[in-house]
């Protein structure tokens, strides 16, 4: 039977700062347990939450580069629950007044078509401790270390279709939260990860089916294989009759399969409401714009104006735009060389198959941008053979230098003076008279052999069209 995939996501994602969301504790990783701590991080008695404002300037930050409404006016609230690596027995968070609403995230289709993620909300919250189960063989420890770190929660409406497209947008998410400097959003270290929600409905169906919430993903291999695991679970079920029951669902990746932690669980359940310890989060107009006006350009604006400033198509501006080091590149040797659309194809072309070979990045090239624009100057204008370009190119992109210079130094400027050409030709074409003649018949091979001929009397430095051009005109081809 054929089912229609529906997920959305709940991504939390640790803000850039150096100290907690309510106390003066720093923000580590690795730190040995219980020592990043603050009083009110442990829920001592008589301590206050004090909001740290760097928290609040980066996730507005991220905010509004995912095209949220930044509220003037928002409220922290207690979520309340029982954990041991929750001392205060509440989680300080957002819920009836979050800071933002409303977003976006655009996946950009290599086709030029893009696909819109909506959101529903962005709000901050503080991270909770750690339960430690293989710290001792009778007791659960508790590091507290991570109890207060600040983290902003990027609630997504369902729009996302199956697995692929879900990591997609991680991947997109996470590049924004890094573009802005909001998060540095290392999965590894936790700072970046998400609860998948999933349900299934017949295709063409409009009512959305009962979902399930696997929690804690945190790799983008685990997000994908538990969606994959949870919609074989559901359409198994749905296909035997059965129905599905709304559940917080985990993923063993050892068994690949998620498993039932615990079955419903409502808003009422957490007992949500203002937390009267801290007063709303006032922020003025003024001040969002400022911070808007603070943002870097990002990927999907980069690739909307690559697409119209220099005409790219649509594949070549989605391979170009995304990466702000690469764009950066490519604009730098635009500024050289005005020709945008041959710069992508050299850079496209030549450089990123070396890159590719090395697994290396834009940053390990040798090469300035500068120096690769004006080599491709160099070879459009005529003055060095393309093929003699790319060659020097593959040199020396990992060691530098001035094309201009090198060409000069090996010997390698095109022969482009017209009179020189046509005096080689005829030596060709006097030393080949049977070659002559097949052109002549109009046999396009010994055209070939004749350019090459020509070729190699100019030792590769001769433009290929040009030798063309003149032996078909000496010999009618
Ligand atoms: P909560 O998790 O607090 O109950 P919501 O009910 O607003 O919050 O939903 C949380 C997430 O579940 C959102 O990302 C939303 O897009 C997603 N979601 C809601 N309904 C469905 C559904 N039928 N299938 C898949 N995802 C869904
Ligand atoms: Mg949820």
């Amino acid at each position: 039977m054929n089912w229609e995939v529906v997920i959305g996501l709940e991504v939390h994602c640790q803000l850039r700062t150096r100290s907690k969301l309510f106390s003066n504790a720093p923000v580590s990783f690795g730190e040995e347990p219980n020592h990043a701590i603050a009083p009110l991080d442990i829920a001592l008695p008589g301590t206050l939450p004090v909001l740290n404002g760097a928290a609040v300037e980066l996730a507005i930050r991220a905010a509004l580069a995912t095209h949220c409404t930044v509220h003037e006016r928002s409220i922290f609230a207690r979520k309340n629950y029982f954990y041991p690596d929750l001392p205060k027995g509440y989680q300080i968070s957002q819920y009836e007044e979050p800071l933002a609403t409303g977003g976006y995230v655009d996946l950009e289709a290599i086709d030029g078509a893009t696909r819109r993620v909506r959101l529903t909300r962005i709000h901050m919250e503080e991270d909770a401790g750690k339960s430690i189960h293989d710290g001792s063989s009778t007791d659960t420890l508790v590091d507290l270390n991570r109890a207060g770190v600040p983290l902003i929660e990027i609630v997504s409406e369902p729009d996302l279709r199956s697995a692929a497209d879900a990591a997609e947008y991680l991947r997109a998410l996470r590049e924004i939260v890094r573009a802005v400097g909001a998060s540095d959003a290392d999965m590894e270290k936790g700072q970046f990860r998400c609860d998948a929600n999933v349900s299934l409905r017949r295709q063409g169906e409009e009512r959305f089916g009962t979902r399930t919430e696997i929690k804690n993903l945190n790799s983008f291999r685990f997000v994908e294989a538990a969606i994959h695991s949870e919609v074989r679970r559901q359409a198994a079920i749905l296909e035997s009759g059965g129905a599905i029951v709304q559940a917080t669902m985990g993923y063993e990746p050892e068994r690949d399969r998620t498993y039932t932690m615990r079955t419903k669980e409502n808003a009422d359940d957490y007992r949500y409401f203002p937390d009267p310890d801290l007063i709303p989060v006032l922020i003025s107009a003024a001040r969002i714009e400022q911070i808007r006006a603070s943002l870097p350009e990002l990927s999907a604006a980069r690739t909307a104006r690559f697409l119209a400033q220099y005409a790219l198509a649509p594949k070549d501006a989605a391979l170009l735009a995304p990466n702000a080091a690469l764009a950066a590149w490519f604009e730098a040797a635009v500024r050289v060389h005005g020709n945008a659309k041959s710069v992508a194809n050299w850079l496209l072309r030549d450089v990123l198959a070396a890159l590719k070979e090395r697994e290396a990045e834009i940053e390990r090239v040798t090469l300035s941008p500068e120096a690769f624009g004006a080599l491709v100057k160099l070879s459009d204008g005529g003055l060095v053979t393309a093929k003699n370009a790319r060659t020097l190119l593959a040199e020396i992109l990992w060691s530098g230098g001035d094309p201009a210079a090198l060409i000069a130094e090996r010997g390698l400027a095109a022969v482009s003076d017209p009179g020189a050409l046509e005096a080689v030709a005829d030596e060709v074409i006097g030393a080949n008279e049977k070659a002559a003649s097949a052109v002549r018949a109009g046999d396009a091979k010994s055209l070939n052999f004749l350019m090459g001929q020509v070729m190699r009397r100019t030792q590769g430095k001769a433009d290929p069209a040009a030798i063309r051009e003149i032996l078909s005109r000496k010999l009618g081809g």
